[in-house]
Formats: C-alpha cells, structure tokens, sequence
C-alpha cells in the first residue's frame, strides 16, 4: 500500500506524532521549515534532522504522492493540472493569475454528490474524500512548479472550489486551512482564502462557529426554490429559506462579508426578473452580501444550458447595481483551454474508459 503524503499534518499534528516516537518538538518545526519554507521534495535534503526522525518519516510517509498527468497553460497564464492519485484517480487544480496575485483551486473529492446539473464535475459521484494531504499537496505541487520557474512568484490565494463539495469533507478540508495559513510555513492568510460551498446550512454554521476565519462563498444560482430546485438537486433537501437562515447566523456571528455565487445560463435563470427576485432575496443583508456573477463555460455533456448574451449579463448587473446590490462579473480565466470546472478530467477519464 502507498504511503500516505506527509503534507497531511497540521504542525500541530506533526509536533503530536514526534513526541511519542521520542523527537522533541523543536524537530517537527524543522522539518515543518523543510517542508513549507525550503519546500524540499525529499527527506534526505533535510540535512539538520537526525537521521533516526528522517528514517521515521520515509517509513510512514511521502513527500510526493500526487503524479502530474497533463499540464494545460493557458495564453493569460492559467494553467490547469491534472493530476492522478496514488490510487490511479485523476483530480483538476487551476492556477490563475490576477492583477492582486495568483490564486489556486483546489479539488476536495474525487467527484461529487451534489450532482448540480450544469457541472461537468458531478457527473460522476463522488467515489471517495481526498485526505488534507492530498489538498495541502496540490498547493505544494503548483508552488514546486512556480520554484521552479526560477521568477519568485508565490501562490498567494486559495480558492477551495474545485471538484467536490468542500463541506461534505469537512475535517479534511479544515486540517489543509489550518495548514496554508500557518504562519511559518506557507502563511497564506485566512482572507486570502475563500471556500465555496453548494449550500450545506449545518457546515456553514458549524463554519461560522470555528476558527478558520476564511471567505465563504455560497452557491446559489436561482432565486427561488422552483428554479434552484431545477439546477441543483441539493435544494429539495436543502430549501432556499434554510440556507439564508443559516447565512443569516454566519453573517451574524462573523460580521464578513460573504459572497454568493449565480451561474448565469442562458434564458434560464439570466431573465431581468430573476435578477429582482434575487436582489429581494438578498434584501437587507446587502452590506455583507456580494453577488459573483459567473457566465457559464458550456460543456457537451450538458447541452441544454448555454452561456448567456453579453446583452443578458449587463443587464441583469444593470439590475443588482440599480438595487444597490454589491455585484461583479467573474472574470474568465483559461479560455483557451478546458476552461469549465472538471472539463479536463471528464475528457481524460472519457479516453480511460
Ligand atoms: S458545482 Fe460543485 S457542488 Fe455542484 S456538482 Fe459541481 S463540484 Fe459538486
């Protein structure tokens, strides 16, 4: 059986693992250096740890345990990888640059049960959790390869909205948060991370409640429970009312800002209608709230949404602005490339079958 990344412990962890195998904590810092700050990709380069606590870790663990399968790069510097897992599954990580520095997603799940029906992601259930290491991994992976481009760039945000539904892996994803921002290793602040989710009312309270102090992001993408229902199956369960109730006590409890996500498809839910419904339903949390406008990469598996007309988009912004509803439009990143969420592994996977 392969062995587990090492990547996988918070240092806090890596600290309680060490005690009882008899190396002090001051070692787990080292190796914690090693492994953020000096970013090896071998234990034996880490020259000042004794030799007992390096053969303890190549027993256990790797440093390695994602495989780069394809490298897509896009002409504005996106690029996308895929990479396959110990145990031959494929996961999507993006890398994206903007003007405010590079941000990178992360894939949670090794598909998804959300099963939301413009995704080319959910199409196939979710067949197992990804553990911290294989999160915090990804990071690593796109950081080594920025190393190695020799300029000096860092990854400086996360967005955890790649393939799976982040809060339906919670404590893996909580361990890989507590990870990036430790402030001796990767430091990258909580601010700078946003996790997205398709609405789970329980795990954004037990979210609100925690001390993880990320963005949160809300997938909404209809304004009411009819529509929603329509795109996202997760709604029956989960209505419409249920979620602001459980946005609300984040809202309250935080006092951040949040953002919710709407996925424009073509004369589906982009209607200036719906955009006054949707600006009602934000209401009075429209000083926390921010709409994120996303026009849709079509893809062929889902060939009765189509991406809406720039007419379309301007309008239904036209409306969150007139309704003083803080709004903007995503902008597209890899066009060039298999620029839809979960595009580049379906086709990889389609080949596979
Ligand atoms: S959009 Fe996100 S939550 Fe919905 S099916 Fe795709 S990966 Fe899952």
């Amino acid at each position: 059986m392969s062995k587990p990344s090492v990547y996988g412990f918070t240092q806090e962890q890596l600290i309680e693992w060490l005690l009882p195998h008899g190396h002090k904590k001051f070692r787990a810092q080292q190796v914690w250096d090693w492994l953020y700050r000096k970013r090896v990709t071998t234990f034996a380069e880490m020259t000042d740890v004794n030799s007992a606590c390096l053969a303890l870790l190549e027993e256990h663990y790797a440093i390695s345990t994602l495989e780069e399968h394809t490298k897509q790069v896009s002409a504005d510097g996106t690029v996308k990888f895929l990479f396959r897992l110990s145990d031959g599954n494929l996961i999507e990580t993006v890398l994206m640059r903007h003007k405010f520095g590079l941000s990178v997603c992360v894939t949670t799940q090794v598909g998804c049960n959300i099963g939301c029906s413009f995704c080319a992601s959910g199409l196939l259930a979710k067949s197992r959790d990804l553990t911290s290491g294989e999160i915090t991994e990804q990071i690593m992976k796109v950081q080594l390869y920025l190393d190695a481009a020799g300029q000096g760039e860092r990854v400086s945000h996360i967005v955890v909205m790649g393939i799976g539904e982040p809060f339906d892996n919670y404590k893996h994803m909580s361990d890989f948060i507590n990870t990036v921002k430790d402030h001796k290793g990767l430091a990258i602040g909580p601010r700078h991370i946003t996790v997205s989710t398709s609405g789970l009312a329980g795990k954004i309270r037990e979210f609100a409640d925690s001390d993880l102090n990320t963005n949160l992001a809300v997938s909404l993408h209809a304004p009411n429970d009819e529509l929603r229902t329509r795109i996202m199956k997760i709604n029956k369960a989960i209505p419409i009312a249920k979620l602001m109730d459980a946005i609300d006590y984040y809202l309250e409890k935080t006092n951040r800002r949040i953002t919710l996500e709407y996925i424009l498809l073509k004369d589906v839910n982009d209607k200036v209608e719906h955009a006054l419904e949707l600006a009602e339903l934000v209401g009075d949390r429209r000083d926390l709230v921010n709409v994120n406008l996303i026009p849709y990469n079509p893809v062929d598996e889902h060939s009765q949404y189509q991406r809406s007309t720039p007419e379309a988009i301007d309008a239904f912004y036209d409306v969150m602005k007139k309704q003083n509803v803080s709004c903007s439009v995503r902008l597209e990143h890899g066009a060039d490339i298999d620029a839809a969420c979960g595009q580049l592994r379906s086709k990889q996977i389609r080949k596979e079958a």
